[in-house]
């Protein structure tokens, strides 16, 4: 009854706000690291970032496998059975489900169709640049979300940002889907998952509450 109701909620807003370009993603922890630290030779010797922050760990296990949707303290997304086939009955394309050897069920989830994400706009914080591998350790400041190009809205699809957010080895994109995807990604029930709007020019954004599925 309660998620009933909380995704009755969720649809008006989707519904009926069209100042809602789209949604941000987010997940519950699943108390687990996919690298606890980068296995010999993975990572830039100055920075000890992982170069693929792709790269699965053969041994990773999921310590929580309540939720259909959930990140790693190490910011890997892990997704369950349910949400892989939910994606490919709906014929979504760009993503990546990359298998976990010691996790049949639970795959580790990519987004490749990219979308900018306005640093400037947004006044990002860019930290810690390496010479030796060309990156920034440390990207603060991803919400309110602000995209370049200010779509009217995003399509029926799931993108991620141009940009990783986080620090060190937790650098990740934002994961972002259209009004309509979260429409079906709602009537799915999926657990552990989050959606907070996205607004044209990051306005409203502010103290938006989170609204979801939690259990
Ligand atoms: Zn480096």
């Amino acid at each position: 009854m309660r998620t009933q109701a909380i995704s009755a909620e969720l649809l008006s807003l989707v519904n009926v706000n069209s100042d809602i370009i789209g949604y941000k993603l987010s997940g519950e922890d699943n108390d687990s690291y996919m690298f606890r630290s980068p296995p010999e030779g993975s990572a830039c010797e100055e920075c000890g970032c992982l170069f693929d922050f792709d790269a699965v760990n053969p041994q990773f296990r999921v310590n929580k496998q309540i939720f259909d949707f959930s990140y790693t303290y190490d910011g890997r997304c892990i997704v369950s059975d349910k949400f892989k086939i939910f994606c490919e009955r709906s014929e979504y394309d760009s993503l990546c489900f990359y298998e976990l050897p010691s996790e049949p069920h639970f795959y580790a989830f990519s987004v490749t169709r990219v979308v900018a994400f306005d640093a400037e706009k947004r006044k990002t914080r860019f930290d810690g640049y390496c010479n030796v591998c060309n990156r920034y350790y440390s990207v603060a400041g991803a919400e309110p979300v602000f995209l370049m190009d200010d779509p009217k809205f995003l399509e029926k699809a799931f993108y991620a940002t141009d940009i990783l957010f986080g620090s060190g080895n937790e650098k990740h994109p934002l994961l972002i889907v259209g009004p309509s995807t979260c429409h079906s990604m709602i009537g799915e029930g999926f657990r552990g998952i989050y959606y907070r709007p996205i607004f044209r020019n990051g306005l409203g954004a502010k103290g938006q509450a989170i609204l979801g599925t939690k259990d």
